[in-house]
């Protein structure tokens, strides 16, 4: 059964849950948690055969406490003024939470994208643009839009070439949208970036011996059975990444089904089976269950749900078999099954820090955007030559040549995607840190999502205070 409690009271939840454990005053607190800005559009879209449908969107604004704000579009039938309110107010807290220095925001164009062609979906993107220009909802020092659910570099193009044509004399256009192809001013790892950081920050869970003794489970990834609901981009390159690491991909599940073998499921050959079908189920070697939600059942030590909200519940949250829920999606648990969840032992690892990887390599394509220059450009060969010639030292004092292949390896400088992975794994393994650390200051009450909200509201609070409006 659906909670009866709406999606952005359930981040409230959370939110007084954690407030509690904080000193702020009643004010201060109630200007963080509250929405700033939310504006419901509707327009007509003329569609393929000359019909014309209306069609509703919605950007939220949660914080504007710095600015831009920040959050993908999605494009979901599910799409409500609640949702994207919900989803706003947790990129508020995710940004906070890894440091990345903007509000939250979210938008959603309430369609399902598989009943329209791609010029009508090109119309929508591009009117949807048009209408946030017009209330001043976009723009690279206002808010910033990105992927989300059912959008991707597609749209992220169509998103920066209207502004672009609205607004020709500005220098900084295409830092109104972030993740967009490489060729559009894209960033190099942003497509992978979600799935990379939900990988980091995995490893820098199971790293800890007491923590994992605590489950009963080894340290380290290696041999950890995984599960995923949901193989888009995001749960396709967390098990990948994953699966590199020594994890073992024990069950796949879509919409229409869920695909199950303890021995293992190659993710590439999953993923090469889902373009050549268009479905998971059926991969050769694996049972197929017709029941979408069977998924979150299947024994296994994590379980990754990487859909959407809403999906584990009080009904379902007895029967859940693993011993840690690395939460992919925003908002995957409810609030009364996370209480469930945690009186039964089970280590949730909240969405707001889990899948910030996203946000934050779309941070560092805002800065290049910014910048005008891509990552490493410029120190590149410096570097690079500064490493030979260390190298060349080192092998006159040993007396001894390196391989040439050893000489390449060790000496090569940064491309913008080692940049880019190395700040977002630095970004995962501080911020992972940072809650662990609240969490063990506070003890048995608090569990890392509300060790999670803690570390926000104190950094959002500290902004507020900085800015003189709060005592
Ligand atoms: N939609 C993604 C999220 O929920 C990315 C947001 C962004 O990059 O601005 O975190």
């Amino acid at each position: 059964m659906a909670s009866t409690i709406s999606f952005f009271d359930q981040v409230n939840l959370n939110f007084d849950k954690a407030a509690r454990f904080t000193k702020h005053s009643e004010g201060l607190l109630q200007q963080i948690k509250i929405c700033n800005s939310v504006y419901h559009m509707t327009f007509p879209i003329k569609k393929d055969d000359g019909t014309i449908e209306t069609i509703h969107a919605w950007r939220a604004e949660h914080s504007h406490h710095k600015l831009p704000t920040k959050g993908g579009i999605r494009y979901s039938t599910l799409v409500n003024e609640d949702e994207v309110m919900a989803l706003a107010a947790l990129m508020t807290y995710k940004c906070a939470i890894v440091d990345v220095p903007f509000g939250g925001a979210k938008g959603g164009v309430q369609i399902d994208r598989k009943g329209y062609s791609l010029s009508e979906l090109e119309r929508i993107t591009r009117r949807y643009t048009y209408e946030l220009m017009k209330k001043n909802f976009i723009g690279p020092g206002i808010d910033v839009p990105a992927p989300d659910f059912g959008t991707g570099e597609q749209e992220m193009a169509w998103i920066m070439d209207t502004y672009m044509t609205m607004t020709p004399e500005k220098l900084d256009v295409a830092a109104c949208v972030t993740g967009k192809p490489i060729a559009q001013e894209g960033v190099h790892g942003r497509k992978e970036a979600t799935g990379k950081g939900i990988y980091f920050g995995l490893r820098e869970a199971c790293r800890s011996v007491e923590d994992m003794q605590i489950l009963g489970l080894q340290p380290g990834l290696t041999g950890k059975s995984i599960v995923v609901q949901g193989f888009g981009n995001v749960g396709y390159h967390a098990t990948k990444f994953l699966q590199e690491a020594g994890a073992v991909i024990v069950g796949v599940g879509e919409h229409n089904g869920v695909i199950h073998n303890p021995k293992g499921l190659d993710v590439e050959k999953v993923a090469a089976h889902h373009s050549e079908t268009g479905s998971v189920l059926s991969f050769p070697g694996a049972t197929t269950h017709p029941n979408p939600t069977h998924v979150l059942e299947l024994e296994c030590d994590i379980l990754i749900p990487a859909a959407l909200e809403n999906q584990i519940t009080p009904e379902n949250a007895g029967r859940i078999q693993a011993k840690i829920i690395a939460e992919v999606a925003n908002g995957p648990t409810t609030f009364e099954a996370n209480e469930i969840l945690r009186r039964r032992g089970v280590m949730i690892i909240p969405d707001a820090y889990l899948n910030a990887g996203g946000v934050t390599v779309s941070y560092f394509e805002w800065l290049r955007n910014l910048s005008h220059v891509r990552f490493g450009r410029v120190g590149k060969r410096f570097e690079e030559s500064t490493h030979i010639s260390m190298l060349k030292a080192v092998e006159k004092i040993a007396g001894q040549e390196f391989s040439q292949e050893a000489m390449k390896q060790l000496g090569h400088g940064p491309d913008e995607v080692d940049l880019v992975n190395s700040g977002l794994e630095d970004t995962m393994i501080v911020a992972y840190n940072q809650i662990r650390d609240t969490q063990k200051r506070h003890g048995e009450d608090v569990d890392l999502r509300t060790a999670s909200f803690i570390n926000a509201i104190d950094k959002i609070a500290i902004s507020y205070m900085e800015l003189g409006i709060f005592p």
